[in-house]
């Protein structure tokens, strides 16, 4: 069996598996709440992510909430996601330039999106695909280090790379099979350390278990 054709296969086994373990996600994030918290998750854990945007959120509700914030209060609310000095400027400076250049809404093409401070390919793929609907794959932490474990990509490939193969492989809606559930199946199992190889239900396809 070619290479190829092997991860065809890999990729018919995960889909179904994250298509029964977790289904098709829902898409109800507003995009300009995903922006903000996606630009707040990076360099950080999820948890510490959560509890920013939770604070943060608890008190504004649109980026002229946030723009009036004084500063201190915006990085006090945002602190534990950490470098919270330089998250609370872009976020500031993200905010404005919404308002001047896009009326206030998230602009919903890539490389608009892109044109914004902090924001790479993660943060507007996570955008497009959670807060539009948009079916592109977003590689975060969990999708890139999966993908690289069970043989789907090189394990050198950046994340640019690690984007475009997983969607030369899965198309349409399953790519959001491929967003959610990755990063499902990573916080519980195939973790970042000591991942649960033992009780893993894909540990047939992955590269990484039967190698060892
Ligand atoms: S076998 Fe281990 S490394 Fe492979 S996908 Fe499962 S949890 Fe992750």
């Amino acid at each position: 069996m070619n290479k190829i054709m092997n991860k065809k296969n890999k990729i018919k086994t995960l889909l179904k598996f994250l298509k029964e373990r977790y289904g098709y996600p829902e898409f109800s994030k507003d995009p300009f709440k995903l922006l903000i918290t996606t630009i707040l998750s990076q360099r950080t854990k999820d948890e510490n992510t959560y509890r920013a945007s939770k604070n943060l959120f608890s008190v504004v509700s649109t980026l002229r909430d946030i723009i009036k914030l004084p500063r201190k209060k915006l990085e006090e609310l945002i602190k534990p996601s950490g470098m919270y000095r330089q998250k609370a400027e872009r976020i500031v400076k993200v905010c404005k330039i919404l308002i001047k250049k896009y009326g206030g809404k998230v602009p919903q093409t890539r490389s608009e999106l892109m044109d914004l401070p902090g924001v790479g390919y993660k943060t507007a793929d996570i955008v497009l695909s959670y807060g539009f609907g948009v079916p592109t794959i977003a590689v975060d932490t969990h999708v890139n280090r999966i993908s690289k474990r069970i043989g789907l990509v090189r394990k050198e490939a950046d994340v640019e790379e690690v984007r475009k193969t997983l969607e030369s492989l899965v198309f349409g809606k399953d790519r959001f099979l491929i967003n959610v559930g990755l990063i499902r199946f990573g916080q519980e199992i195939c973790r970042p350390v000591r991942p649960k190889c033992s009780e893993c239900p894909i540990k047939n396809i992955c590269d990484s278990y039967n190698n060892f």
